[in-house]
């Protein structure tokens, strides 16, 4: 909430609040350019689009795992640290001892979130209010007490049960909570107190979780994943080599499952649904973009993925905000060339530098799944050309929500039911290519 605009402020004014820059604001203001009125603008804010999900991936994942049983820490985090995907402890204060303190102190320092399961997993819905209020309060102080490097935000319900009471309880101490349930998520849920988590269903296997995420991702939804026990433990067992499979799964789908902690997630859409964007000043060599919303600034910190039309005579750029380089990409869209990047609400202006395509980096990597092949491959692209991200089945046909790759001054590529795709010179067969991940559609030489 800081750095709230009045409408109507002059643009040096403006930049003086806005521009922690070396020397003035004015003066940063002669270096970015002089902001038209609004109805002289060649450009709207309306062009700014928000991300639906980080990096503009097609859908939100996120894996859970409740009742701190041992072999969550054990034998799963393992994995889930050697791929890098960060997951979602719902612990029970408890059933705690020291090691189990210290092994989830670990995890949280390597990213993962250690977020309430109350503090000894009754059904709330059976118990005074007041008892109501201790388990959700009582755990959350204790957690955040033995785990300080992080923040106790979110909480899953015991057994899934909560009546009208727990609910507001609830919405005093935690930003959400998952229940136990059946079904995906939408990207803009109701209620963000009763996010449905799934867990296994009879006779599961492997291939029943990983058709998961593609429904999720045909879907746009946010998958919330719910696991108990880790191969010979707890209820609901899941087999390690199944788990380690769908890792590897949720890993190589990368570029389209924003695969994150549950209150990582929950914390984006919080700031999707109320953020604002809009232009501060254009010129030709700089964009600058205000980002806020109307949340505490202290828990939302969620960078959020823009997206703007790339502005004529651009081939290249990159982003800046509050002195740290963000994530920022050209891609291909329908709409044409666009700039991607992210930005953090409230963390001052987002600031796009255009760059010639050569300072981008001139290297395409993409990821085969072919047993026989390399793992990984790298082009070299000629000057000028473009290439954007698709996904392709192992047919070579698109599927997923990749737009086809263009080759401006050129030929549209599309190889859908092609076996071959040729690149100046450069052959890709998608024979066994899984999907390809363009990274990303920069301008290559
Ligand atoms: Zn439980």
């Amino acid at each position: 909430m800081e750095n709230r605009i009045p409408r109507g402020t002059p643009v040096a004014a403006l930049l003086a609040v806005l521009l922690p820059l070396s020397g003035t604001g004015v003066h940063a203001a002669k270096q970015v350019g002089y902001l038209p009125a609004a109805k002289d603008r060649p450009w709207s804010d309306r062009e700014i689009e928000l991300a639906t999900w980080s990096r503009f991936r097609p859908s939100a994942l996120s894996m859970t795992f409740d009742d701190n049983s041992t072999g969550q820490f054990e034998k799963a985090l393992p994995w889930m640290d050697a791929v890098g995907i960060r997951g979602t402890f719902f612990v029970i204060p408890d059933r705690m001892n020291a090691d189990a303190w210290n092994r989830a102190r670990v995890a949280a320092a390597n990213g993962h979130e250690i977020g309430s399961h109350t503090l000894s997993h009754l059904v709330l819905a059976k118990e005074t209010a007041a008892r109501q209020e201790e388990q959700l309060a009582g755990s959350k102080r204790v957690i955040d007490s033995l785990i300080p490097s992080q923040k106790c935000l979110t909480l899953a319900y015991p057994y899934g049960v909560h009546d009208s009471v727990t609910l507001a309880l609830t919405r005093r101490y935690y930003i959400a909570a998952r229940v136990v349930g059946s079904y995906l998520n939408s990207a803009a849920p109701g209620d963000m107190y009763v996010v449905e988590g799934r867990g296994p269903e009879p006779k599961m296997d492997v291939h029943a979780y990983n058709s998961r995420l593609r429904d999720a991702d045909s879907k746009g939804a946010w998958l919330v994943e719910m696991y108990h026990g880790i191969e010979d433990e707890g209820s609901e067992p899941i087999r390690l080599d199944w788990f380690r499979q769908h890792l590897g799964e949720i890993k190589a789908q990368e570029s389209i499952v924003w695969a994150a902690p549950f209150v990582d997630v929950a914390e984006y859409i919080a700031e999707r649904q109320c953020a604002q964007a809009r232009y501060l000043s254009r010129s030709d060599s700089k964009v600058i973009i205000n980002l806020q919303d109307t949340l505490p600034d202290s828990i939302y910190r969620q960078p959020l993925g823009l997206k703007i039309p790339l502005p004529p005579g651009w081939t290249g750029a990159e982003a800046e905000q509050a002195g740290a380089p963000m994530w920022c990409v050209i891609r291909m869209t329908p709409q044409g060339p666009c700039i991607l990047f992210e930005g953090i609400p409230d963390r001052g202006p987002i600031v796009l530098t255009r760059r010639s395509g050569a300072e981008m980096g001139n290297t395409l990597s993409g990821k085969w799944d072919d047993a026989s092949g390399p793992s990984s491959y790298r082009i070299r692209m000629t000057e000028g050309s473009w290439l954007s991200t698709r996904i392709l089945n192992v047919k070579g046909a698109r599927v997923g929500s990749g737009s086809a790759p263009l080759w401006p001054g050129g030929s549209m590529i599309d190889g859908s039911n092609s076996p071959y795709k040729s690149v100046r010179g450069v052959t890709l067969s998608p024979v066994r290519v899984r999907y390809l991940d363009i990274n990303p559609a920069v301008t290559v030489r």
